[in-house]
This record gives structure tokens, C-alpha cells and sequence, in this order.
């Protein structure tokens, strides 16, 4: 089954504003099974949306359209559609009278103009906006399905979500495309996919076939698998062999096959050792703790976090000596090892962390370039360091830093 999204707004064609209703569409609508063939991103102006719509009704099994029901002149989505389909526009008293009496509640009088919001193209449903004035409109058209959603995030998911629990998911019984993603850090992309690429290559001619991805971002690789099949049990009982698959052959590098992202990764493992963790941070600034701490709950293993981004305050607060720091610069593995232990003693936790490098762009030498950062991870009985080499600029250089800090306490407390 094929759909085609349409944003409708000019704000979208701005470099200001992102179409990320399309997103979250495309998202819901593979989970039942309709392939995203066209997305397209049109300005408020009738005649164009209008061709638009009418190509696509040439294909489209299903049409989604998002903005433009405001009851502003340049709301032109229901206008557009019912000139396509050459369907008068008609008020509906009882829209009106709800459009007015959500004025009302809130004290206001309702203008004039949003009466817009209530002209529906004969023949269509309304769709019922829980979160603001315009509702939505279901029509069909041939075998085409054509829905009307309000551009406003909030409002056209929630609107989107009763569309498929009450009237698309029916008409796919159950089958759809079911997704995971696995989620891989410490290796590089080429690396990853010359051992996963024999692995997943053959997936796609199997009863049940899964497509894989894989993308590179900053720090992290995920491979993203879709199987399509003819009901959730079955598209989860061959995900999870596929995911056994991978794991066995990536082994250490995957860290989430369930999405979750590296610092709840870590959390998880912290408190299900009843650990507690500090971390000493230079060139990241703050941004590990920051990590660590964007998990609902983390206070439980979170104890604290220093930025000691000059020597003195590597010395006053983390007790690394001035002979360290002069003999192998702030730099190095020695001071990272010093500054982990100095935080775990002096917070008293199972795990203490230390980072230091060079973000840049200024202050690389021959010896020690832009990108170095020397990252040590200790508790009682076992601690780990390393040196890394990342590119990229300053903002880049601290995440992937964080990212491998990270890691490196995941593997320590595997
Ligand atoms: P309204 O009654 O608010 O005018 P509407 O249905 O006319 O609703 P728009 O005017 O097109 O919707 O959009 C309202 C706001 O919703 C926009 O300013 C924008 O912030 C957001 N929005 C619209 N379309 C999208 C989109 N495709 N992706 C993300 N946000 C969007
Ligand atoms: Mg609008």
C-alpha cells in the first residue's frame, strides 16, 4: 500500500522551520504497513497544492496532508482538496457551534474568520482535534484515502493516532513493516558493515524478509531492521533472531537493540550493581555529567560532577600534583588516571571517571592534536584508560569524548 505526504505551509520552505510531521507520519504509517513512496512540502497557495494533490490521487492508496485548516486566507488545504476532488465546500452548523464554544470556555469570543475551520467538502468525516479549533477531515476518494490533519505537532498525532486505531489499521489486518534498531559505538562504519553486511545480506530473500540500514552518526552506528510481515508475533520472532544474529557476530560494540541511548544504557547497569558514579571532566566541559543526568532517575547512582578545566583546579579539587601535570602535560593518560581516582575518593563512589583533551580548534601540538582526549575509568578492583584521537570540530570532539567515556564505564561494569 503506497501514501503520499503533503506539508502544507511556506513557513516549512523557509530555512527557519523543518517538516517534521512527515516524520512521525511515515513512522506511524509503516507500523501498518504502508510504504512512504512521495513526501512533498508545498506553500500556502491553492493552485499549486491542488496539482499536488491531484497527481498523487493518480497513485496514492493513501494521502496525508498536514496544515493549512487555520482559519486564516492562507489555509488553503481544504480548499485545494475539495477543488480536486470537485466537491463544494460546505459550513457545518455543528463545527461552528463547537469552534465557538471552545471560545467561550476560555472567555473569548469567537472571530468571525474561524468559521473557515468549519467548511467541509461534501462528503467528507470530521476528525475530532482534542487539542485545538480544526478538526480534521477523512475522505475517500476511489480507493484513495485522503486525511486532512492540522500542522500543530501535538495536534495532528494525536488525530493521527485515532486515523489508524480507527479506520486504517482495520484495513490492513494486522500486517505492517515492524522495526529495531541497534545501536553500536567504538567502531567505524565500514568496519561494522564489512562483518554485518554477510549477515544481513541474505535476510531479505527469507519468509519473512528484513531490510537493513545502517547509519553513521556522531559517535554511534546504528543498523536499523524492518521486517515485514503479517502481524507483530511474527515480525518480533524473527527481529529478535536477526538481533541474536548481529549481537553474536558485533558482539561488545552493540550496547541498545531497544533504541535506548548510551547514558540510560549505563544507568541501568549502575544501579543494577548499586553503583554510584563521579566524573572529572576538562574538555567536556560538564557535558558527561550533563549526559549522565538526562536520565529520569539517575540520582540514584549520579553523586557528583567537577569541571576542572584548569591545571589549578585539577590540583585544589581533584589533588592530581603540579609534578604530574608539569612531567606529562594536563594532557595525558597519567593526569586522566589522577583525576579519576582524585573524584572517586573524594566522592566516595564505586566508579570515577576522568576526561582531558584538546577540543580545539587552538592549543593541538605535533604530539598531541586537536581531537586527543585521554579518558580513565576506575573502580575498587579493575580500572581501564585510553587515548583517543577524534576529529572534527570543538562541539564534535566533546560529544564523541563524552560517548567514549561513556563506553568505557559500560564495558568496565559489563
Ligand atoms: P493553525 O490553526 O495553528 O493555523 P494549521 O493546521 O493551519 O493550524 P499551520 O498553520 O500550517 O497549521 O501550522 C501551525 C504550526 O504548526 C506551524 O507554525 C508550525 O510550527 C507547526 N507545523 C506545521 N506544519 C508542520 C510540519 N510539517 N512539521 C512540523 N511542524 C509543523
Ligand atoms: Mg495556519
Amino acid at each position: 500500500m503506497h501514501a503520499c505526504i503533503i506539508a502544507v505551509g511556506s513557513e516549512l520552505l523557509t530555512p527557519f522551520r523543518v517538516d517534521t510531521n512527515s516524520l512521525a507520519i511515515t513512522e506511524r504509517l509503516n507500523t501498518i504497513g504502508y510504504a512512504v513512496r512521495l513526501k512533498t512540502i508545498v506553500g500556502d497557495t491553492v493552485d499549486e497544492l491542488a496539482q499536488v494533490v491531484s497527481s498523487a490521487l493518480v497513485w496514492a492508496d493513501l494521502i496525508v496532508l498536514t496544515g493549512g485548516l487555520g482559519p486564516t486566507e492562507d489555509d488553503v488545504t481544504r480548499d485545494a482538496v475539495a477543488r480536486v476532488l470537485q466537491v463544494p465546500l460546505e459550513e457545518d452548523r455543528a463545527v461552528v457551534e463547537r469552534i465557538r464554544a471552545r471560545f467561550v470556555r476560555r472567555g473569548m469570543t469567537m472571530p468571525d474568520i474561524n468559521r473557515r475551520q468549519a467548511m467541509v467538502p461534501r462528503g467528507a468525516t470530521l476528525l475530532d482535534n482534542a487539542n485545538g479549533t480544526a478538526p480534521g477531515l477523512w475522505i475517500e476518494h476511489g480507493r484513495t484515502a485522503i486525511v486532512l490533519l492540522p500542522g500543530p505537532p501535538r495536534e495532528m498525532t494525536s488525530m493521527l493516532d485515532a486515523v489508524i486505531a480507527e479506520r486504517l489499521a482495520p484495513r490492513s489486518g494486522g500486517a505492517g513493516l515492524f522495526r529495531r534498531v541497534m545501536k553500536i559505538t567504538g567502531r567505524t562504519e565500514s568496519d561494522v558493515d564489512q562483518q554485518a553486511q554477510p549477515i544481513y545480506g541474505a535476510w531479505t530473500s527469507r519468509a519473512i524478509p528484513i531490510s537493513t540500514t545502517i547509519l553513521a552518526m556522531l559517535g554511534q552506528i546504528e543498523l536499523h531492521l524492518t521486517a515485514r510481515a503479517e502481524s507483530r508475533a511474527s515480525a518480533d520472532a524473527a527481529l529478535d533472531a536477526a538481533v541474536v544474529e548481529l549481537r553474536t557476530a558485533l558482539g561488545d560494540a552493540v550496547y541498545s537493540v531497544d533504541g535506548r541511548p548510551l547514558e540510560a544504557v549505563v544507568g541501568e547497569l549502575l544501579r543494577a550493581r548499586h553503583a554510584t558514579i563521579a566524573v572529572a571532566e576538562s574538555c567536556t566541559g560538564g557535558l558527561l555529567a550533563s549526559r549522565l543526568t538526562d536520565v529520569p532517575g539517575s540520582s540514584d547512582y549520579v553523586e557528583r560532577g567537577a569541571v576542572c578545566y584548569s591545571n589549578r583546579a585539577k590540583t585544589e579539587w581533584l589533588g592530581v600534583t603540579e609534578a604530574l601535570l608539569a612531567r606529562h602535560g594536563a594532557v595525558s593518560e597519567q593526569v586522566a588516571e589522577a583525576m579519576a581516582a582524585g573524584i572517586r575518593s573524594r566522592a566516595g563512589v564505586t566508579v570515577g571517571v576522568g576526561v582531558t583533551g584538546i577540543a580545539g580548534p587552538g592549543g593541538g601540538t605535533a604530539e598531541k592534536p586537536v581531537g586527543t582526549v585521554a579518558i580513565a575509568v576506575q573502580t575498587d578492583d579493575d580500572a581501564r584508560v585510553r587515548t583517543f584521537q577524534f576529529t572534527g570540530g570543538r562541539e564534535m570532539v566533546k560529544f564523541q569524548a563524552s560517548q567514549a567515556a561513556l563506553n568505557l564505564v559500560r564495558l568496565l561494569l559489563r
